[in-house]
């Protein structure tokens, strides 16, 4: 596993590995955060939730760069990989994003119609809308909105040739997240 993440460490990722990485959409994973966190910027979020925008997939870049040691939910990973130098403001909708999915799967009539090809895809292993109680638990959890929010930026930021900022233009955001 890629050692304890810093500001630089973390920029370097998205520059090095996740400007290479492809997950079955036509952007790579660094130009589709830039493109998520770009949605954010337009919604007038947070900077917590931008930079949760920005980051919500590392896990996969993660598992790009080291896939022996990172294992396990791309989510998951992500959090707690960030979660040692980033708030929970940060991290809990990353963790989120995509049980985000499945509820709005099971909530929001024709969203899933939305969904990328991959998107759908990827559902059936990540366990399919919600149902029940865990639609309930979901809703009952402080981040569950900002997830919400993030994961319908998610969706709209697959789009080959999008304009966004660069990514060192975040660094000032990081940092100053990072330091609190
Ligand atoms: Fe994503």
């Amino acid at each position: 596993m890629i050692a304890a993440p810093s500001v630089e460490g973390v920029l370097r990722l998205l520059r090095e590995e996740g400007s290479r990485a492809y997950f079955g959409e036509a952007v790579t994973i660094t130009e589709h955060q830039l493109q998520a966190a770009r949605q954010a910027e337009i919604e007038g979020a947070a900077a917590a939730l931008i930079v949760a925008a920005l980051l919500h997939d590392i896990g996969w870049v993660l598992q790009a760069s080291s896939p022996e040691s990172a294992t396990g939910p791309h989510e998951q990973l992500g959090a707690e990989w960030l979660s040692s130098f980033l708030p929970p403001a940060v991290t809990e909708p990353v963790r989120l994003h995509v049980v985000a999915k499945r509820y709005l799967c099971a909530t929001r009539p024709g969203y899933d119609a939305r969904l990328s090809d991959a998107s759908r895809r990827t559902l059936v292993d990540q366990g399919g809308p919600l149902e029940g109680e865990a639609v309930r638990d979901f809703e009952a959890n402080a981040y569950a909105s900002d997830a919400v929010r993030l994961r319908l930026w998610d969706d709209l930021a697959k789009v080959p040739g999008a304009w966004t900022r660069d990514l060192d233009q975040y660094a000032p955001l990081l940092r100053a997240l990072a330091a609190n």
